[in-house]
């Protein structure tokens, strides 16, 4: 039997991949296909954290835009993520796939607080950790956080699952049909390109801890599974 590629990897999810084509709110019915492919790669014993952005149900920038105090707005995101990160779990029990929601945030009466060590154990035991709640600091978006939990937890790697983008491009493939597809990136080239992969402090944080990322399109059925099995799909970007 091949084995996977990797062991032990942070599943990147953004607000987006829980609402479907609407945009906005929170889908099961989405949410289900995303976990029949969780539920694969789970199955192969690769152990599993995933974060979950917030964009979905509100940004802070949004909040700024429209005149709130930026940090105000910032925690109203990080307490999205929570949401979605609940209804995560939720499909993925009901699917018999044990986890916890770790928030880095306090909230004892829904979820554990992040604690490294607890995080890493449940891992080992073959539950799935979804982080909630970003970094629990406002101005830092859930890359960042995706970046500094897989240094603190020594993933392999992290799978930054894109909606309907099948890697990096030079530029917007939906507005510029010259624009071109990068198969492999250094983390120096997507900041000093200014390259739309995760915000600059993520892709600081990623290469100074020389954590790879691959960029794949999270809508193309069995694509989490082609990556974990080491299938060259989508753009790597490393350290
Ligand atoms: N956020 C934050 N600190 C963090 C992570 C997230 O303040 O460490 C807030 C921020 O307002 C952000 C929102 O939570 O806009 C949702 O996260 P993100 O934009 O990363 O979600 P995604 O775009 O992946 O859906």
């Amino acid at each position: 039997m091949v084995e996977p590629k990797y062991k032990r990897v942070i599943l990147k999810l953004s607000g987006e991949a829980l609402a479907g084509k609407v945009g906005f709110g929170i889908n099961p019915l989405v949410i289900k296909e995303v976990v029949q492919e969780i539920k694969e790669i789970h199955a192969l014993g690769v152990e599993i954290a995933i974060i979950v952005g917030g964009g979905n149900i509100w940004r802070g920038t949004t909040g700024a835009e429209m005149g709130m105090e930026r940090a105000q707005a910032d925690y109203m995101g990080m307490l999205a993520t929570v949401m979605n990160s609940l209804a995560l779990q939720d499909v993925l029990e009901n699917e018999g796939v044990p986890t916890r929601v770790q928030t880095s945030i306090e909230m004892r009466q829904v979820a554990e607080p992040y604690i490294r060590r607890k995080a890493i154990r449940h891992l080992e035991k073959g539950r799935i950790v979804i982080f909630a709640g970003g970094t629990g600091n406002p101005y830092f978006s859930t890359d960042t956080t995706a970046a500094l939990r897989a240094a603190e937890i020594e993933a392999d790697v992290i799978l930054m699952a894109k909606n309907n983008v099948d890697g990096v491009y030079s530029a917007d493939p939906q507005k510029d049909t010259t624009a071109i597809k990068f198969t492999e990136l250094t983390h120096l080239d997507v900041i000093s390109k200014g390259l739309q992969v995760m915000d600059s402090t993520a892709s600081s944080l990623s290469m100074d801890n020389d954590i790879p990322l691959v960029v794949f399109n999270l809508n193309t059925p069995g694509n989490i599974r082609r990556v974990i099995m080491g299938e060259d799909i989508g753009t790597t970007v490393r350290g």
